[in-house]
């Protein structure tokens, strides 16, 4: 139970960096957590995620049935149990519209150039998936058909997803994500970026490999 109160805690601290950092408006943006027994603790809809309590997250089972919380779930609940679903190493995820990586969302394009070693090390591969009619089914199964071992997806005219082994791991991922995004929009403006070659991705593979033991998404 313990653990349950600092998950709680740190989705709360999730929140409030994520409307702080304007990733998020108003009441958008949606953050989960695993619990044991296959449960999901999962921020609220219809709240401003800048301004929580640990008290207003809703404790839903691996289908999404209320267990607890006095709350309506996030909006984006199915998004999130399909991720967990076909993928076991992710312990929590992000969702949010930060600015500059929800514009290449919006303009169709991928950030899928390998360019920043700060990239390879703690954000990995970033997917691109279809739009969906929010709160529906398309957006769950155009999330998984895509996401593969990913620690991001960009949601076509949408947002941005994050996975990670914690709260503020996906957090973090999230703003390694707009932090790339940034930086791929001025270095397109100063004519282009120059992609990492070959021999030089496998090198930062190899350290994240040997340095930080990471060996998925
Ligand atoms: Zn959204």
């Amino acid at each position: 139970m313990a653990d349950e109160t600092r998950l709680r805690e740190e989705i709360v601290e999730a929140g409030r960096r994520l409307y702080k950092k304007g990733f998020v408006a108003a009441n958008d943006g949606n953050v989960s957590v695993r619990l044991d027994g296959g449960r999901i603790l999962i921020t609220p809809s219809g709240v401003c995620k800048g301004d929580m309590d640990p008290g207003m997250m809703v404790v839903v089972d691996g289908d999404g049935k209320v267990l607890s919380g006095r709350l309506r779930p996030s909006s984006e609940m199915k998004m999130h149990l399909a991720v967990y679903r076909i993928r076991d190493d992710v312990r929590a995820i992000v969702h949010a519209h930060p600015p500059k990586a929800t514009a290449f969302a919006v303009a169709g394009l991928p950030l899928d150039k390998l360019t920043l070693p700060e990239v390879v090390f703690s954000l990995g591969r970033v997917a691109f998936s279809e739009y969906g009619t929010p709160s529906t089914k398309q957006v769950p199964e155009a999330v998984v058909r895509v996401i593969g071992d990913a620690g991001a997806v960009l949601l076509a005219n949408h947002g941005a997803l994050t996975v990670g082994a914690g709260v503020m791991d996906a957090y973090f991922r999230m703003e390694t994500l707009e932090h790339f995004a940034a930086i791929t929009l001025y270095a397109r403006l100063l004519g282009g970026e120059r992609e990492l070659s070959p021999k030089e991705e496998s090198e930062l593979i190899r350290i994240r490999r040997d340095v930080f033991g990471k060996t998925d998404g």
